[in-house]
């Protein structure tokens, strides 16, 4: 066949690979990584670390990788990504109690707060009606980072959208709506409910969450007050109506304690984070820039916040539970820039390695997915080491034009040039903001529906194997840290020879 025959001539590997011997001895450090995984790692979770890659579907994953590789000059397929050195892989439904194909909503409520619910509902059950504030109360239900707080331990939030935003705001507030960020954005018969938004939720709910990372500083402010990156630019003032200036009153807050508020990169990386309790980031109006774009002088890195965060946390000696969100995998994709979502996710993947070298597998479950996927692919029987973001190679035997590797499923990237598809060699497809072409026009590529990996190391990370619900992860990482519903099993302690800190087997018997 043509095709096979082309792949056979195309073949890029290695002179190594090429040898039997390469391949076998690959495999068998492989089986011998395998079998020293039979001594399970029952220790105690000092720690817990979630990162959520938001969209970070399978395909993003392995498309991510490719990518790094070539970053760094290889072909890329062979690249191992920091979450693919993990030991322990399950897949994760992902629906909602509603939705067949899940918004990020719903899911956070189930891998943080361990119960599914329907879209565009956070930290509240199914039992509550997206947007009817009233069927908010009695539904309530608490997230890991509660019973993380709850048990002694330092808990923090680092994300590259607003900290506000869905994924988030499932760990501390209960809202019908998703997009109550501020009382700006709340109907009137809400708030005469009492319902409050999330941004002031953030503050109210968890006394003191101790480190908060990410973008949304204009529902914190009061409406026109103007900001201090963009001073004067409309779009980027406060919004809350109720006139709170929640910055402020989070500073008064804390007499005995050091606080730091920052809003830009420099202040973070000046501060000591040995000398720092609780920490309030807020480097933007609204979202992040995708990393590509970010300025360097304003906005810090992924890996930079999640390196000052786990810095702060971890003078606990109870330690702590931290949220990590890759936030705009999800945006990239969206707006059908895959190269912008897959930028992202090496970002993610990098402060996903500078968190292992902070901390320690011994007493800390680590814990890498995603909410949801996106109809984002790949294919065309590209050769091996094909630029990720280049084309297939060959021609349509349909339309007879050039095709690239990368294609949505649906989205904004459908494009029709004088009745037929556009031909893609005739425009910049390596850019950053090329819109890969889709099959379906829409103003905005949807979620997938497919199930998403969970990547686990650590204490107890063995428990997240097969295919389970989404709400169960939080389940497991708690009866790690016995935390939450599931601390009675760290009485018998002693029988299974855990290694832990002194003061925490203290807060073991208290609890
Ligand atoms: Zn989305």
């Amino acid at each position: 066949h043509v095709l096979s025959v082309f792949i056979l001539v195309s073949c890029r590997c290695s002179e190594k690979e090429k040898n039997p011997l390469y391949w076998n001895s690959a495999a068998q450090h492989t089986l011998q990584n395998a079998l020293s995984l039979q001594e399970l790692n029952k220790n105690i979770a000092k720690n817990l670390i979630l990162f959520l890659g938001d969209g970070m579907g399978i395909s993003t994953v392995t498309a991510a990788r490719i990518l790094k590789g070539q970053l760094s000059g290889h072909s890329g397929e062979e690249t191992q990504l920091e979450m693919d050195k993990f030991p322990y892989v399950a897949l994760a439904k992902t629906y909602n109690t509603n939705a067949q194909v899940a918004d990020s909503a719903g899911t956070a409520t189930a891998y943080l707060c361990g119960v599914k619910a329907n879209e565009g509902t956070v930290g509240v059950s199914a039992a509550a009606i997206r947007g009817q504030c009233n069927t908010t109360y009695g539904n309530e239900v608490t997230s890991i980072l509660k019973w993380a707080k709850d048990a002694g331990k330092s808990v923090g939030i680092v994300t590259t959208t607003r900290v506000n935003h869905a994924t988030p705001s499932a760990a501390y507030a209960h809202c019908v709506n998703r997009e109550w960020l501020s009382d700006a954005e709340m109907p009137l018969e809400a708030l005469q409910e009492g319902c409050k938004d999330i941004a002031l939720q953030l503050f109210e709910n968890i006394p003191n969450i101790d480190v908060i990372m990410g973008g949304g500083r204009k529902y914190m402010f009061p409406s026109n007050m103007s900001d201090v990156e963009y001073p004067g630019e409309h779009k980027h003032m406060g919004t809350r109506r109720d006139g709170r200036n929640l910055v402020e009153e989070w500073k008064d807050r804390f007499k005995n304690h050091v606080t730091y508020y920052v809003w830009n990169r420099k202040d973070l990386l000046a501060i000591n984070p040995n000398n720092v309790d609780s920490m309030l980031g807020l480097f933007e109006p609204g979202d992040f820039p995708y990393d590509l774009e970010r300025n360097v002088e304003t906005d810090p890195s992924l890996t930079e916040m999640v390196e000052t965060a786990i810095k702060i946390l971890r003078k606990n000696p109870q330690g702590f539970y931290l949220l990590v969100e890759g936030g705009r995998i999800d945006h990239g994709h969206h707006e059908g820039k895959a190269k912008q979502a897959l930028h992202e996710t090496v970002e993610l993947d990098r402060a996903i390695g500078r968190a292992g070298l902070l901390t320690s597998i011994h007493d800390t479950l680590t814990v890498v997915t995603a909410d949801h996927s996106h109809v984002f692919n790949f294919g065309g029987y590209t050769p091996r080491g094909n630029p990720i973001f280049g084309l297939a190679p060959m021609l349509s035997d349909v339309d007879q034009k050039p095709f690239t590797s990368i294609l949505y499923g649906n989205g904004p990237g459908y494009k029709i040039v004088n009745g037929v598809r556009e031909n893609v060699s005739a425009v910049d497809y390596k850019q950053n903001n090329y819109q890969a072409q889709s099959a379906v026009p829409l103003r905005l590529e949807t979620h997938g529906g497919e199930d998403v990996a969970i990547f686990s190391k650590g204490p107890m990370a063995h428990l997240l194997h097969g295919v389970k619900e989404q709400n169960y992860i939080p389940h497991v990482m708690a009866y790690a840290a016995c935390i939450g519903q599931n601390r009675l099993h760290c009485r018998s302690f002693s029988n299974r020879g855990p290694q832990f800190p002194a003061s925490l087997a203290k807060a073991m018997l208290l609890c």
